[in-house]
């Protein structure tokens, strides 16, 4: 109920008005652990995207009067706002996406920090000013805003991801047309009012909720869109980055990963366990970062698997809402669905299920799947080579470290990779060999609000968070200052 309040007050938000859908031309919103209906979100018509765009554009005139120190402060205020409302923004992602909602108020405090950050960023982008070749003359280099951006946000960190789009965005002094994903439309809506309240001005900050093959390519061949920023799967950002060529838009693809995870034999097993158990369930395995693939040193192999088990087993899973629940639903039905095949798949082709590979037996609703682990898979089978973006991980032993460092970076991922262990000639080694954008190591916390984030190969381009986000936001300009001859350079002349 409260939810379809929600939808009704909110629903896109275009030139400062909310424009909310109806029963009659929405489409209904699912409650991932009941299966029941929360509401009906809009659709926006390609008209509204591009009144989104028209309204984006105005406000460019209204952003760039706002100085730094302005912008700083309006960001400022967004974030106590996300910080006062982090109760009703993690019900909200709850309720949409079946987080368990410590994990959500956790997602909306770090959504806060990176707000904050960005705020700061907003004070301290800082031109160049150097002497030129010609006697009197100057050479200075300003960064400027873009104009208008695009965020496309996905259902699994609804908050967090649109704050690393939307703090540089406005921080740098650009308006912002975002378009959430739909399963976590109502938590977005939520987020982009802390910005409307904070005072930014009408229509610096535009929503569009709707089908996708109406939204995207309208906001891609639109030329007055300087740069879009995408986080979501490789196919959806393939067919992105090829729209993209046709108005030269600068892009950002945050992709998928496949994370491995090499545990030296001279890890502390316990810590990794515990570790490891948190990682790997976190959001039921809806992470992009997600450690996946564990290779695991032989001679520890047994005593670790069964550490980790016995960690895992003791997740519980159940009603998102309950502040000691590790692990809801997953956030769509085609996810456990995806994952039902890969487990299946790989046991079929000799696996061994540790734990889990199963529905929970306990929920008659709601797209549930318990914790697994899958030990000894063949590397040929879809689990070790398409990403499970789900509550499943696998267990290999390894030998050598060339061997373990070959697979590790045999798939086309490079996002995150994890590495356990007390040595530090192993640290370096496996730090500097694996292909990855953020390793961790004792460790899985792969993004903070001051550092980058973002991969390569088919992970994408492109970091977002830390000191040179910003950066991305803006177009640098140089201006060669010469003096006209008839002025004098002497000021006393
Ligand atoms: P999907 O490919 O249908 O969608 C992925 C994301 O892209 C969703 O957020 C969706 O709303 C969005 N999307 C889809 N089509 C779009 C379009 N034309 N324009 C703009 N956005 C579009 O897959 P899914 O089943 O929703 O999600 C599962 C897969 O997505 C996973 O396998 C994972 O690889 C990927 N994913 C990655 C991240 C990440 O953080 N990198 C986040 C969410 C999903």
């Amino acid at each position: 109920m409260e939810l379809e309040e929600h939808y009704r007050e909110h629903g896109l938000l275009l030139g400062g008005r909310w424009q909310a859908g109806t029963a009659e031309n929405g489409q209904p919103s699912i409650n991932p652990a009941t299966q029941q209906r929360l509401g009906y979100l809009p659709l926006a018509t390609q008209a509204q995207v591009s009144e989104a765009i028209d309204s984006a554009t105005h406000a460019t005139v209204a952003m760039r009067k706002l100085t730094p120190w302005e912008r700083s402060a309006l960001l400022r205020r967004a974030a106590t706002l996300i910080r006062e409302r982090t109760p009703q923004l993690a019900r909200f992602v709850a309720l949409e996406t079946g987080k368990p909602i410590a994990q959500a108020s956790g997602e909306a405090n770090a959504s806060a920090e990176s707000i904050d950050w960005f705020a700061d960023e907003a004070r301290r982008v800082f031109g160049m000013s150097y002497e030129s070749r010609v006697k009197g003359g100057r050479y200075l280099v300003h960064y400027e805003p873009l104009g208008v951006v695009a965020a496309f946000t996905p259902w699994n960190f609804p908050l967090l991801l649109l704050a690393r789009k939307i703090g540089p965005a406005l921080a740098a002094g650009n308006t912002i047309v975002i378009r959430p994903s739909n399963e976590a439309a109502g938590a977005t809506m939520a987020l982009v009012r802390c910005f409307v309240d904070a005072g930014f001005p009408d229509g610096a900050v535009n929503l569009v909720i709707g089908k996708a093959d109406t939204i995207t390519p309208t906001i891609m061949a639109d030329p007055r869109v300087a740069k879009i920023s995408f986080t979501g799967s490789v196919p959806v950002g393939r067919q992105i980055v090829e729209m993209s060529a046709k108005t030269l838009k600068k892009v950002t693809m945050e992709l998928g990963g496949h994370a491995p995870v090499i545990v030296h034999r001279d890890a502390d097993i316990g810590a990794f366990a515990h570790l490891a158990s948190l990682g790997k369930f976190r959001n039921a395995g809806q992470v992009c970062a997600s450690p996946t693939r564990f290779y695991i040193h032989e001679s520890i192999f047994d005593e670790t698997v069964k550490a980790l088990v016995e960690r895992s087993k003791a997740l519980r899973v159940g009603d998102p809402l309950q502040q000691n629940t590790d692990l809801g639903p997953l956030t769509t039905a085609r996810r456990r669905d995806a994952i039902e095949r890969l487990v299946d798949e790989a046991v079929s082709e000799g696996a061994s299920v540790l734990c889990g590979g199963r529905r929970p037996s306990q929920f008659d609703r709601g797209w549930f799947y318990e914790p697994t682990l899958v030990a000894n898979p063949a590397s040929h089978i879809g689990l070790m080579n398409d990403e499970p973006f789900g509550p499943v991980g696998t267990l290999t032993p390894f030998t050598t470290m060339d061997e373990v460092i070959t697979e590790a970076n045999r798939l086309p991922f490079a996002l995150a990779a994890y590495v356990f262990t007390r040595s530090l000639r192993n640290t370096l080694e496996t730090t500097e060999r694996l292909q990855a954008g953020v390793v961790g190591v004792n460790t899985f916390v792969a993004s903070t609000a001051e550092t980058p984030f973002g991969g390569s190969k088919d992970s994408g381009f492109g970091r977002e968070g830390g000191p040179n986000a910003i950066r991305d936001y803006m177009d640098t300009k140089f201006i060669n200052l010469e003096l006209a001859n008839d002025e004098p350079l002497d000021a006393t002349a």
